[in-house]
């Protein structure tokens, strides 16, 4: 079963396949009018979302299907404590496809394990969120050109940012990538994205901690919101809430042709004054997510059953009944989920559903 739980459940040629039908549906938007009639997703949302939610729901109209599910999982039988494994399992009788978010990292993954429809990881925790990764290629293709060769900027909540970790592990697919890392301390990319991911593929990265230092080398910046709702400590996201704004005095540094990048919502870190500015691409790239939703949609059903597109299959988990995935807001701490490892290149013992490390 194809299911998107992380960025790298696509081959490059899966992500080529899914960025060039997004590009022709815009071309075409009537030829794929209909085309998932009678078919139906359901968008099962453990945790706020406007753009997300909407945009696959307003896919699936474009497509012509239909959509069921909840915004709220206290409105559904997740109040009487019911398991996310049993959700889906339940779902799938009345659903074709499943988009999930949840504020536990690795429910999705845990939810394939049983389920008979492709799930959609619509964003866990702070994890992942490979659909934004894809509407974030989109935009990128559409607004440069292309997408090999960019240096792009992370800026703001690398910590916490779900979207920014997917993006880079999906630009590992790509060639000739450099990654410039805009952040506080506080708020630094973790270390298995830049170990596992930047170091292991060997994409050229650098920390730096003021935008103005950069700005002039960037062909994206792409801006994070502080991630408010994952502070443990209120004193600290109040330290840092405010770290980077950008205005048009920073813009005039940058390229002519730059492009601004943001998952939205934004807070502070985008004034309003550079919404007119022609690199400002985080509007149109709003509805790029719906595009790039209406185009997985069309391949995950049609790949769902096809040996050819399954699963990456490369990596085994290491079972060990001592250990334990230190993150308490990993599924493996929060419903039944066995506690499992993998073992990457470079020895570290990592959690197989949140990639925390466990030794
Ligand atoms: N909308 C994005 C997400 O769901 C970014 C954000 O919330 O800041 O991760």
């Amino acid at each position: 079963m194809k299911h998107l739980i992380d960025p790298t459940d696509l081959t490059k040629s899966e992500i080529d396949e899914i960025i060039s039908l997004a590009q022709d549906i815009i071309a075409h938007r009537e030829r794929y009018q209909g085309s998932m009639s009678h078919k139906k997703l359901a968008t099962l949302f453990y945790e706020p979302s406007t753009r997300t939610r909407l945009s696959f729901t307003s896919a699936m109209m474009e497509l012509g299907g239909n959509v069921l599910g909840f915004s709220d999982a206290r409105s559904s039988s997740v109040s009487k404590g019911e398991s996310v494994q049993d959700t889906v399992r339940v779902v799938g009788c009345f659903a074709d496809v499943i988009a999930m978010r949840h504020h536990i990292e690795g429910a999705q993954l845990y939810a394939t394990e049983v389920s008979t429809v492709p799930i959609i990881n619509a964003g866990d925790g702070s994890h992942s969120h490979p659909t934004q990764t894809l509407t974030d290629l989109l935009t990128i293709q559409r607004e440069l050109g292309h997408i090999d060769g960019i240096t792009i900027g992370f800026c703001g909540d690398l910590r916490f940012g779900r979207t920014v970790h997917s993006l880079i592990k999906a630009l590992s697919r790509y060639k000739d990538i450099k990654v410039i890392l805009i952040a506080p301390d506080e708020l630094k990319l973790p270390d298995y994205i830049k170990q596992d991911v930047c170091e292991r593929t060997g994409i050229p990265y650098r920390e730096v901690t003021t935008m103005e230092e950069v700005m002039g080398e960037l062909d994206v910046l792409y801006m994070t919101r502080v991630q408010k709702e994952r502070f443990l400590d209120e004193d600290e996201f109040d330290r840092v809430k405010d770290s980077f704004v950008l205005d048009d005095a920073r813009m005039a540094l940058a390229k002519e042709k730059m492009a601004v990048l943001h998952p939205l919502p934004r807070v502070n870190e985008i004034l309003t004054e550079v919404d007119a500015d022609p690199r400002a691409a985080y509007f149109r790239q709003v509805e790029n997510g719906k595009f790039v939703r209406e185009a997985l949609i069309v391949k995950l059903l049609e790949w769902k059953d096809d040996p050819e597109h399954g699963m990456p299959t490369d990596e085994t988990p290491v079972e060990d009944p001592e250990l334990r995935c230190p993150n308490k807001k990993c599924i493996c701490n929060n419903e039944h989920a066995p506690h499992r490892f993998r073992r990457t290149e470079n020895g570290v013992l990592r959690c197989w559903y949140c990639d925390s490390k466990v030794r």
